[in-house]
C-alpha cells in the first residue's frame, strides 16, 4: 500500500494565521455589525503603483498580437527581468550577474522549493522567533530542526555562534516578527561562521525595501564572503505589493559550491525540470518596480507603512510597553502588559477593542509573552487601533 509522507504527522494542526482567522470568524459571528481592525496578518492594503499598472497593461496587449507574443520564457526568468534585478543590486556596488537571478512566483514558494538542493539529513538553524513556513517546509522534508532561541536582552537579534548540525541556517533581516535588523558586524560573523563550517545560509531578505538607515545591510552580499556561503531570497510582495500578483527572485552565486556541485547549476536544473518559468505580463509588471518612476512610486507607498509604524511605536512608548522593531521594518514587537500571555492578549484585544494583532507564540516558544502588531493596514484603521489600545491601557 501506498505509504503517504509521513513526516505530516509530524506538523503542529493548528496554523497560526488559521487559528486567528477562526477565532475572529467566531468573534464576529457572536458579535454581528462588529467593525474589527485588522493589526495582524502580514498582507498589505495599498495597491500596486500606477507604473506597475502601465506595464501590466501593456503587457497583456503585447500578448493579445502575434508580433509581440509571448509563449514559454526562459524557466530561470526572463533576461530583461534578470538583468534589471542585477542591475538593482549593482546600484548598490553589489555584483551580482543576471544568471544569479532566479525569477520567482514568490519568496514563500522559494522557501519551499529550494530545499531541494539539500539532503533530508542538512539539519535546519531557525532563529526565533521565526517566520512559522521555515519550520514546517523543513518538517514536511523529514529535516531536524534546530530551534536557536533569541530574546529581548539581545534584541531579538541571533548571536552567530556555532551549532554542531547545523547545515542550513536560516536568517530573515529586516526580520518577521520582530521587525530586527542585522547589523553589518553581526551579519559578517554569520558569514564567516557558514565558511568556517560549510553551513550554507538562507537569507530571506523579503523586508528589504523598508531599511531606511544606510549602514545597515540590504543585502547578504553587501558582506565579504557571503558569495560562497549565501543564497538570497526577496520578494515583491511587501516592497511592491505584490502580494496577490506574486513575484519573486532568488539570487545563487556561482561560488556556491557544497559537495563539488554548484549550487546555482543545480537550480537551473531544478527549475528547468520542476517550473515552466513565471508569466511574462507579471515579469514586465515586476520589471515596472525598477524604473525610476516605479522606485519612487513604491517608496510613495512604504512611506504609508512606515508612518503606520511610527504612530504605533509612539502608542506604545507613551503606554511605556517595551518593543522592538517598526524603524527599518514593517512589524512592531511588543511585550504583552500585566504578564499577558500572547493569546490571553489576542483574546483580551479582540474582546475589548476589536483589534486583532498576531500572539508572539505562534512564531516558537521564546514568542511567549509578546505580540506582533503589522502596519500595512490603512492609516485611519491604524490610527484608529491605536486610540482604542490607548484607551483600554492607558
Ligand atoms: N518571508 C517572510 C519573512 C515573510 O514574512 C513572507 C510573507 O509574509 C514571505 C517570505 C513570503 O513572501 P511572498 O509573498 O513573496 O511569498
Amino acid at each position: 500500500m501506498l505509504t503517504p509522507n509521513l513526516h505530516y504527522q509530524e506538523l503542529h494542526d493548528s496554523y497560526l494565521f488559521a487559528r486567528i482567522a477562526e477565532k475572529t470568524a467566531k468573534y464576529c459571528d457572536e458579535h454581528p455589525g462588529t467593525r474589527l481592525l485588522r493589526m495582524g496578518i502580514g498582507d498589505v492594503s495599498q495597491p500596486l503603483c500606477p507604473a506597475v499598472i502601465a506595464a501590466l497593461h501593456e503587457a497583456v496587449e503585447d500578448q493579445a498580437r502575434a508580433e509581440t507574443f509571448h509563449g514559454y520564457l526562459p524557466e530561470c526568468g526572463a533576461p530583461f527581468l534578470r538583468e534589471t534585478i542585477a542591475a538593482y543590486y549593482g546600484k548598490r556596488g553589489v555584483a551580482v550577474a543576471p544568471d544569479e537571478v532566479f525569477v520567482s512566483s514568490g519568496a514563500s514558494d522559494e522557501l519551499g522549493h529550494i530545499l531541494d538542493l539539500f539532503d533530508t539529513s542538512a539539519a535546519a538553524l531557525i532563529p526565533e522567533p521565526a517566520y512559522p513556513a521555515y519550520v514546517d517546509a523543513n518538517v514536511m522534508a523529514g529535516r531536524r530542526i534546530l530551534h536557536l532561541p533569541t530574546g529581548r536582552e539581545q534584541d531579538f537579534l541571533p548571536e552567530p555562534r556555532e551549532i554542531p548540525g547545523a547545515d542550513l541556517i536560516y536568517l530573515c533581516s529586516p526580520n518577521n516578527p520582530t521587525g530586527a535588523v542585522l547589523d553589518r558586524e553581526r551579519l559578517a560573523a554569520w558569514v564567516a561562521l557558514a565558511n568556517r563550517t560549510g553551513a550554507v545560509i538562507l537569507f530571506d531578505a523579503a523586508y528589504e525595501a523598508f531599511i531606511e538607515d544606510d549602514a545597515l545591510p540590504h543585502s547578504i552580499f553587501e558582506i565579504e564572503g557571503a558569495r560562497t556561503c549565501a543564497i538570497e531570497i526577496c520578494s515583491l510582495s511587501k516592497t511592491a505589493g505584490f502580494t496577490g500578483t506574486r513575484l519573486g527572485y532568488t539570487i545563487i552565486p556561482k561560488e556556491l559550491v557544497r559537495g563539488g556541485m554548484h549550487l546555482n547549476a543545480m537550480w537551473v536544473r531544478n527549475r528547468t525540470t520542476k517550473s515552466n518559468g513565471v508569466s511574462y505580463i507579471l515579469q514586465k509588471g515586476g520589471a515596472a518596480v525598477f524604473t525610476d518612476a516605479g522606485q519612487r512610486q513604491v517608496h510613495e507607498t512604504l512611506r504609508i507603512y512606515k508612518n503606520n509604524a511610527r504612530v504605533m511605536g509612539e502608542t506604545l512608548s507613551r503606554l511605556g510597553i517595551w518593543y522592538t522593531g517598526g524603524k527599518n521594518a514593517p512589524y512592531i514587537w511588543m511585550a504583552c502588559p500585566d504578564r499577558f500571555t500572547s493569546w490571553e492578549f489576542f483574546d483580551t484585544l479582540l474582546r475589548e477593542v476589536q483589534v486583532v494583532g498576531t500572539p508572539g507564540e505562534g512564531f516558537g516558544k521564546c514568542g511567549e509573552g509578546y505580540f506582533r502588531f503589522s502596519a500595512f493596514g490603512n492609516s485611519a484603521d491604524t490610527a484608529e487601533a491605536m486610540h482604542r489600545m490607548e484607551q483600554l491601557l492607558g
